[in-house]
């Protein structure tokens, strides 16, 4: 029988073009020609997840109990262990009852949530560079991103004065991400103190990205958004624990605050999902109640490839700043360069992978984006092909 035209819906049609495309192809030319690829471009810790975690893993799946659906909320044990993980960590009051929401991964909550609050031409205000789940989220439900630039100028934080003030009253969500990919910017309490201020005067949501909080060095703590008084009244934080133990794959992460804001999310939630393997959730536990010598020996690594690669790359006379959170380098491509066309130089040149800083939006320009997520062996002799070949 005949078929019909596959007509993909419009949504997707107009998904913005996928800037890295190019430079995939440029990579499996380059591992197909037996190139010795060092990897800088990718955002996945390369270290193992700590063995205790996994053992609740292991020992969780072996009880039917935890084999049946889990409830769409989470599982109250860990609703629990992160409201104590906020009050040890942040010094933050939550009830676990109804001010945090289990998710699949912060992702899934960060691209869910615009469901729950956005109307087809409502504006969502979305700091670029930035994650592209933030403007992507907002256009699946209709919405329309005003941009907030990063720039170097502003010290890649969102100028809220530089927001118009009939955008503003429109906006009905605000995205923000400290510490920051791709910039690793972190953002201060007193940042965070105006933009409740500016929450409250426009009537905006924030939503604050803070999947990047325990990535940090020299013992310099990133401050949560819910530090700030009258945070809870405006906005929600996501979390999660990819980063933090080195769980990418497991897909467990959570959204604290506001509770109505978190019963919006809930709502879409319980009608697109059914939650979290208990057995993850109960490995979850197990992390959050972690010591922090844990924490404190993966960032000793992190901060022991920050510490080989940036100075390498100065020496290089290379223009880039240590970052103090993240596992991100931002890096200004040198004169005579764009972000793709350095790019390609350093993966035909060097074999070295990097991301082009405008992949994450037109202000990333005139950037590009290193990880860390690669031992610092590789990191040493990234830095020495660089050097023999040039720039
Ligand atoms: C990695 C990352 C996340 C977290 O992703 P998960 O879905 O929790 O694995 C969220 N936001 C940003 C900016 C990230 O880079």
């Amino acid at each position: 029988m005949a078929g019909f035209p596959i007509q993909i819906a419009t949504r997707i049609k107009t998904l913005p073009p996928y800037l890295f495309a190019a430079i995939d192809k440029m990579k499996q030319a380059a591992i197909a020609k037996g190139v010795d690829i060092i990897n800088l471009g990718i955002g996945d810790p390369d270290l193992p997840t700590p063995a205790s975690i996994i053992d609740s893993l292991a020992k969780a799946a072996q009880d039917a109990k935890h084999h049946q659906y889990p409830s769409y909320e989470g599982m109250l044990c860990f609703r629990k262990a992160v409201a104590d993980w906020y009050k040890r960590r942040f010094n933050v009051t939550l009830d676990p009852a109804n001010e945090v929401l289990t998710l699949i991964g912060s992702k899934e909550g960060i691209g869910h949530i615009h469901l729950a609050f956005v109307d087809p031409g409502d504006v969502v205000l979305v700091p670029s560079p930035g994650y592209p789940v933030y403007p992507v989220g907002t256009s699946f439900s209709g919405g329309v991103s005003h941009i907030m630039p990063l720039t170097k100028a502003n010290g890649f934080l969102p100028d809220l004065e530089a927001i118009p003030k009939g955008v503003a009253q429109k906006a009905k969500l605000m995205w923000l991400n400290s510490p920051n990919n791709p910039t690793s910017v972190i953002m201060s309490k007193d940042y965070f103190k105006r933009v409740v201020e500016f929450a409250q005067e426009h009537q905006v949501i924030v939503c604050h990205d803070a999947a990047y909080s325990e990535i940090y060095y020299d013992g310099k703590r990133p401050a949560s958004f819910l530090e700030v008084e009258g945070a809870k009244d405006v906005g929600i934080e996501f979390h999660s624990l990819s980063k933090t133990y080195n769980m990418t794959g497991w897909r467990l992460g959570f959204a604290v605050g506001n509770k109505d804001v978190l019963a919006g999310l809930g709502k879409v939630k319980s009608n697109l999902d059914s939650g979290v393997f208990e057995a993850v959730q109960k490995a979850g536990v197990t992390a959050l109640g972690l010591p922090d010598s844990v924490t404190d020996g993966i960032r000793k690594i992190y901060q022991e490839r920050r510490d080989t690669l940036v100075p390498g790359l100065k020496q290089l006379g290379l223009e880039v700043d240590a970052p103090l959170a993240a596992f991100y380098i931002w890096v200004r491509v040198p004169k005579g360069y764009t972000s793709t066309s350095f790019t390609a130089h350093l993966l035909e040149k060097t074999g070295i992978v990097t991301t082009p800083g405008n992949g994450f939006g037109a202000p990333g320009e005139g950037y590009i984006r290193m990880t860390v997520c690669t031992s610092k062996e590789r990191l040493v002799e990234a830095v020495e092909r660089i050097k023999r070949a040039g720039f």
